[in-house]
């Protein structure tokens, strides 16, 4: 198996195209046609977690965080992140990472799994992304209609929530005159021809655009097929920032924080001030979620769980929310078993290991 079947594979699940533009998800170094002899997967990449790669003989690390954010103009070693790249380097090992386009998927992300610890129901996205949705339009002979319609389906459109094979569909009739130079599949050349057609609607994701539209052309009997493509303005509520859910009971504030720190394992929770006032609404986002304060007040969450809030920002909770930082690493750490989770479904021959190195680099007194 090559690297590029499992980056490939990771990226059906959590494309690149989800990631915020500060990002640098995906394949940061190593050749992607290499055969991959294992995977280390941990939450970063450094030199500690490149030596336990070699020593495991594994030669693709994949991590949450990307170890490039920004571009190198020299590598000198001169720090840890130019270290760790030098010995990969020297030691044949890939690093791939899925970072913010893995945070942005409702069903696999990485808030799906704090959703979890945590007992959550009737989640969905916090901030749901705007403008990653397509409509596509496309006109086909009656007869032709079943046959395009399905195949679109399978290339991936026609999804809303939790439906699939969402199309509309209109009857109507289509003219067309064909050149001298053209090869009509119905009517004659230099003859206006009118021909009972359908018009399927149906929306896909802007990153299956290509797919959708090939798999449409190669299905479609018309020599040109008519079609047309507009971006859509509605927010898409399977992917985006952060997750809201509730808690089958209401639990008392103080309650609620102490199973919080247990069930996500953290040695410290830094919190606001508590409303006195039961938890219900549970508002997560993994890692720096502090952007995210006010989508979790206007969704009337009762306590936002995150990572990485400054001293200010603790005061805009304002008495309309508790804010629980339970620490960036703490946040994500579960990220590594949702990595395992996916890999096994395709690969469960395949050597996956788990870093042992705790690669956090806060420690608590
Ligand atoms: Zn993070």
């Amino acid at each position: 198996m090559r690297i590029s079947d499992i980056t490939n594979y990771l990226e059906t699940l959590a494309p690149l195209s989800f990631q915020e533009s500060y990002d640098n998800a995906g394949l940061i170094l190593g050749d992607a046609s290499n055969q991959a002899s294992g995977v280390l997967i941990t939450l970063d990449v450094t030199e500690a977690v490149v030596e336990e790669a070699i020593a495991l003989n594994v030669n693709l690390i994949i991590a949450h965080h990307p170890i490039v954010f920004s571009g190198l103009k020299k590598i000198t070693g001169k720090n840890y992140v130019e270290r760790t790249l030098i010995k990969a380097i020297k030691n044949d090992v890939a690093i791939y990472a899925a970072h913010t386009n893995l945070d942005s998927v409702l069903q696999h992300g990485v808030n799906t799994m704090i959703c979890q610890k945590l007992g959550l129901k009737n989640t969905t996205i916090l901030d749901p992304v705007v403008g990653k949705l397509l409509k596509l339009v496309v006109f086909v002979p009656e007869n032709y209609a079943d046959k395009v319609r399905n195949v679109l389906f399978k290339a991936g459109a026609g999804t809303i929530g939790a439906y699939d094979s969402c199309s509309f569909n209109s009857a109507g009739t289509g003219t067309f005159k064909a050149g001298e130079t053209a090869n009509p599949f119905v009517g004659e050349k230099e003859k206006l021809h009118r021909e009972p057609e359908v018009r399927i609607e149906v929306v896909l994701p802007e990153h299956l655009k290509t797919k959708v539209i090939d798999a449409m052309i190669q299905s479609h009997p018309y020599e040109e097929v008519a079609y047309d493509i507009y971006r859509l303005e509605n927010a898409w509520s399977q992917v985006g920032s952060g997750m809201i859910g509730e808690l089958e009971t209401a639990e008392e504030e103080a309650n609620f924080l102490h199973r919080v720190k247990h069930s996500l394992n953290t040695n410290c929770i830094r919190h606001t001030e508590l409303r006195q006032k039961p938890v219900k609404k549970v508002a997560v986002c993994g890692g720096a979620g502090s952007f995210l304060l006010k989508h979790a007040i206007k969704a009337q969450a009762d306590v936002f769980i995150s990572g990485d809030f400054k001293y200010h920002q603790f005061f805009d909770a304002d008495g309309k929310i508790l804010i629980a930082d339970v620490g960036h690493f703490e946040s994500e750490q579960f990220t590594k078993e949702l990595f395992y989770e996916l890999l096994m479904r395709k690969f469960s021959n395949f050597a996956i290991h788990f870093t042992k190195v705790n690669t956090n680099p806060i420690k608590y007194l």
